[in-house]
């Protein structure tokens, strides 16, 4: 090896040893005399100071530059009391090289890597290999490395196989589009990237693994949303036997131990909170709420329904609802913040937001005068509402109110500063419809994917509403972010043809598409279930970090490109021509 020991594992104990180290110069202060470097390895960072007196260390340290590569041989020594850094692990203590050697010279940095500066996100992923050198980049690459291990080592020491699946295959849907790869020795023919391991894990337990887990990559080509990315990690897992409660539980009790283990903050509450679907939407206008703060909304449609108010009348009339917020003790919100919110609900459909500040003395509203006094006292009342407080109000189609009063929620919830990233507040969502109706395909689509069960004593709705089958699925949602969900699985060929039935698929299609599920479903598949958990989101979590590109070692641009490898990019005619295509031109991007 060319190094004995690791810069930042040296400590007072070490006083006096010999060691050799390497790395790269983080920092130099050269007064002339005494040369001062800062030598950053994986590991941390120590000082180094070079005295004149040794010329030949003298002349390299003086040469040297940031981020040179050296590598020092020297004592370790006791720093002198007035110059001890309480702020560095290996403050205490410092080396005297009697020889530094040059490894390899290194070109200025296009950004600072030794303090952390803001630096333009394509310039840091142009250069990632630099910036992942810096600590606190390279520190949550190292936290993620820890987080899978300690998955590992739970699932294994519960009796789980870790299996690959390949990634180069046909369809496996789950609502995204799919990555193609073409085929050179069958012209005309594609792969497609999995968008998760979904299909190879149910066939793995016909083959009688029972219980199985991958921290597999998925592949998804969707629009460009922020932390949507086309490829991400999520720890895979079927079990056979089992039933929701069993993966709920294994979830949840790996979950609690990562939080506790690695995380910021502290769990919320455990056992994680269930929530029906329906009550998710009907309080929080959203399928993963966050729970660390309140802001619920109520109905309080009941009391107007005669109202002389047209806004609110006209809404219910229509098959509409009014719900409300109470926002404790700010009836006096400036006009500002309440034109913000104004603006947040009309972004979610609604034609305005109406409030009622209760001030002490008054009421302060616009629509207080079309109201009585019954019927403000009925919202306050319904709403929780004491003097001081203030509600927002949407009247509108059940869609609209979720959408807008959600934002409404959201944005109080950022700008109350109600969002604590000390809390890790999970919770489990269940009692999802299995299928919803695409209008505009005249066909209905599975709400996750098409392999989820159904309770069973929502069976005979498959026929008569088919919207009402509730599926066997399970969401886990923490800090209003899904990190992952699965399902009780389909698991024999009637019922999977009779839903991809209902997904529009002739017996042709499914058979072309989903004929390995089908036929395998026919020789012994057990009762199944299992999940895909988010890894990149996990990181972010612990880390209390909001962009996905934080917590990927290479990640591509919010573009959805690659500015260190330059990808995608074109290729030459004469792969193309192996592969059998011909580009068509498209007249929109040329
Ligand atoms: N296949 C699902 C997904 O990737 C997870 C699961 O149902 O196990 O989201």
């Amino acid at each position: 090896m060319l190094k004995t020991t690791n810069c930042g594992e040296l400590r007072l104990a070490d006083a006096g040893k010999t060691v050799r180290i390497a790395g790269w110069v983080h920092r130099r202060r050269d007064h002339g005399g005494l040369i001062f470097i800062d030598l950053r390895d994986s590991s941390g960072i120590v000082q180094l100071v070079i005295n004149p007196e040794n010329s030949q260390a003298h002349a390299a340290a003086h040469r040297a530059r940031i981020e040179w590569v050296l590598q020092v041989e020297g004592v370790v020594s006791p720093r002198d009391p007035a110059t001890v850094n309480p702020n560095m692990a290996t403050g205490e203590v410092e080396v005297a090289p009697s020889s530094v050697t040059v490894l390899n010279e290194a070109l200025t940095p296009p950004f600072y890597i030794n303090e952390p500066a803001d630096v333009d996100e394509q310039l840091r992923l142009k250069y990632r290999y630099l910036d992942l050198r810096r600590p606190e980049v390279a520190e949550v690459i190292k936290l993620r490395h820890e987080v899978v291990w300690y998955i590992r080592q739970f699932l294994v020491a519960r009796g789980f196989y870790e299996i690959e699946t390949p990634t180069l295959i046909k369809s496996t849907p789950e609502g995204a589009r799919d990555f193609l790869v073409p085929s050179r020795m069958k012209p005309g023919h594609f792969f497609a990237l999995p968008q998760s391991p979904q299909i190879l894990k149910q066939l793995l337990m016909v083959a009688g693994f029972e219980k199985y887990f991958q921290i597999a990559r998925c592949y998804r080509d969707e629009d460009t949303r922020a932390n949507r990315v086309a490829e991400h990690t999520q720890l895979d897992l079927e079990m056979s036997f089992v039933e929701e409660a069993d993966i709920m539980g294994l979830i949840e009790e790996l979950y609690a131990g990562i939080a506790t283990q690695f995380g910021r903050g502290a769990i919320q509450s455990t056992p994680f909170p269930r929530l029906d679907y329906r009550e998710c939407m009907a309080r929080y206008g959203i399928d993963r709420p966050d729970l660390r703060y309140g802001l619920e909304f109520v109905d309080i449609a009941e009391p107007l329904r005669a109202s002389g108010f047209q806004v609110f009348v006209t809404a219910l009339q229509g098959g509409g609802e009014i719900k409300a917020i109470r926002v404790p003790g700010k009836a006096d919100m400036t006009r500002r913040e309440i034109d913000e919110l104004t603006e947040i609900a009309r972004g979610g459909g609604a034609k305005g937001l109406a409030y009622i500040g209760f001030m002490p003395a008054e009421l302060r509203s616009p629509i207080a005068k079309f109201l009585n006094p019954d019927e403000i006292a009925a919202i306050k009342s319904l709403a929780g509402a004491q003097d001081g407080d203030m509600v927002f109000i949407v009247a509108d189609q059940p869609e609209t109110v979720a959408r807008s009063l959600f934002g409404v929620r959201d944005y109080l919830g950022d700008r109350l500063g109600l969002k604590d990233p000390a809390v890790l507040s999970f919770a489990w969502v269940t009692g999802f419809p299995l299928l919803e109706w695409r209008p505009e395909e005249e066909r209905w689509d599975a709400t996750h994917n098409p392999f989820s069960g159904f309770v069973e004593a929502d069976r005979p709705k498959l026929d008569t509403d088919p919207g009402k089958v509730i599926a066997r699925q399970y969401d886990l949602v923490l800090n209003g972010s899904e990190v992952g969900g699965g399902s009780i699985r389909l698991n024999t060929r009637t019922d999977q043809e009779k839903v991809l039935g209902l997904m529009g698929y002739t017996p042709e299609e499914m058979q072309d598409r989903f004929g390995v599920v089908l036929d395998a479903l026919e020789y012994g598949a057990p009762p199944e279930g299992g999940v895909g958990m988010g890894i990149d989101r996990l990181i972010m979590s612990l880390i209390g970090s909001e962009n996905i590109r934080d917590v990927i070692a290479f990640p591509k641009a919010s573009s959805g490109s690659d500015p260190l490898m330059g990808a995608p990019s074109p290729v030459d005619t004469a792969q193309l021509d192996e592969l059998g295509l011909v580009l068509k031109p498209d007249p929109a991007r040329t």
